[in-house]
């Protein structure tokens, strides 16, 4: 698989939607997506104003979750088909992975993420597809190892949502680089499972840590993004010798992308514009690392540099590919977002975004900021 894949999911009417009536200015097929816009033309009924502006946007998936009756509705195991197997696969080749939902709130990235007990989403499908490893992937390792943890991101501070006694002073735990071992959080729990239940227990309770906060710090949940790493380690034996092959998978629910109100208070201008930094710091380390693969690929076939099959070595080593030097410099320091998921942002790592996004009409602005955000990833 490429190293960035970009995806968008268009989910229901909302409630509030419907009874605004609302007009539905959004359209995908396969691999585009198109936004009417319907700021040139009001009108609900009729044909559309000649002034009428449809821009459109092209995506590795584009997802219609807007009507279970359509017979293009993607249902989570559609997306799951899609991206929660290519993530298992990296995985299993030793790859770090990051996958991110991007989108304004109520968009979709938390249905997306984690879903519903009636529809479960992306991470608990990841880590049943962990357990109930098939076949048809790699060869099998001897045995593995599974740990995970689950954090916080919230006004560039850093919050365990595992761990009770974090709760009394939350956001608190700093980043760290370690010169080998690459940036970590200081004190963040790891907690080895060993069956799917166990995951679900952990991501149960990480969840309802993340909606406890919630009511104490203004809407929390939206304005922070959270971040469920499990470090996945093989062993293997290579040439009649014990090796590991260790890979992360991080699974990121985002901030909220809308734009600060400018009519919060003081404080909330601050958290907003720290949230618009890490996302923006985002988009631009996402962006050169696509740029970056498509010259180191182009120079790959110059120098026939193979990079792909030395799995065991880039997985303990990322970005030490040769050819890595040449490259532009990626700014994973200026936010704590970027700079805790360095290790698995380029180097020999994956990442998938999926863009989350309204249908209605009403959600216009925001719904082209992220296509804008998201086929700016590409
Ligand atoms: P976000 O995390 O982006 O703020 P949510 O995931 O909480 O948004 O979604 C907002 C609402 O929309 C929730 O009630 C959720 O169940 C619903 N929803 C979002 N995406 C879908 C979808 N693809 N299919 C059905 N319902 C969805
Ligand atoms: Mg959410």
């Amino acid at each position: 698989m490429a190293n960035v894949k970009v995806a968008v999911r268009v989910r229901p009417l909302s409630k509030r939607e419907n009874a605004e009536g609302g007009r539905i200015i959004v359209e995908v097929d396969e691999k585009v997506a198109k936004v009417r816009n319907i700021k040139v033309d009001n009108r609900l009924e009729g044909p559309w104003d000649t002034r009428e502006k449809i821009v459109a946007f092209g995506f590795d998936f584009c997802y219609w979750s807007v009507d279970p009756e359509d017979p293009k509705y993607a249902s989570q195991e559609v997306v799951f088909q899609d991206l929660g197997t290519s993530v298992l696969s990296g995985a299993f080749k030793g790859y770090n992975i990051c996958l991110f939902a991007y989108g304004q709130t109520g968009s979709g990235k938390t249905y997306t993420m984690m879903g519903t007990p009636a529809s479960i989403g992306l991470t608990p499908r990841i880590c049943e597809g962990l357990f109930s490893r098939e076949d048809d992937y790699s060869e099998q390792p001897a045995s593995c190892r599974i740990e995970v943890s689950f954090l916080e991101i919230y006004n560039e501070r850093v919050r365990d949502l595992l761990k009770q006694s974090n709760q009394k002073k939350p956001y608190t735990l700093r980043v760290r680089e370690h010169p080998e071992a690459g940036p970590y959080v200081q004190g963040l729990s790891q907690h080895l499972i060993t069956d799917y239940k166990q995951v679900i227990g952990l991501l149960e309770e990480g969840i309802a840590n993340r909606i406890t906060a919630a009511t104490h710090v203004h809407d929390a949940s939206s304005r922070s993004h959270a971040i469920f790493t499990i470090q996945y380690t093989q062993a293997i034996l290579e040439n009649n010798l014990p090796s590991e092959i260790a890979s992360k998978i991080n699974l990121v629910d985002l901030a909220g992308s809308e734009r600060a109100d400018p009519s919060y208070c003081k404080d909330r201008i601050t958290e907003g514009a720290n949230i618009n930094k890490s996302l923006v710091t985002l988009g631009i380390v996402i962006s050169t690392l696509a740029q970056n693969s498509q010259m180191f690929s182009s120079c790959q076939s110059i120098n026939s540099i193979t990079s792909e099959g030395d799995n065991h070595v880039s997985s303990h080593s990322p970005g030490s590919v040769s050819g890595t030097r040449r490259q532009a410099y990626i700014p994973y320091r200026d936010s704590i977002l970027t700079w805790l998921l360095k290790d698995s942002l380029g180097g020999n790592s994956k990442t998938i975004m999926i863009a989350t996004i309204s249908p209605a009409s009403s959600s216009y602005n925001e719904t082209m900021s992220t296509l804008r955000y998201a086929s700016n990833a590409k």
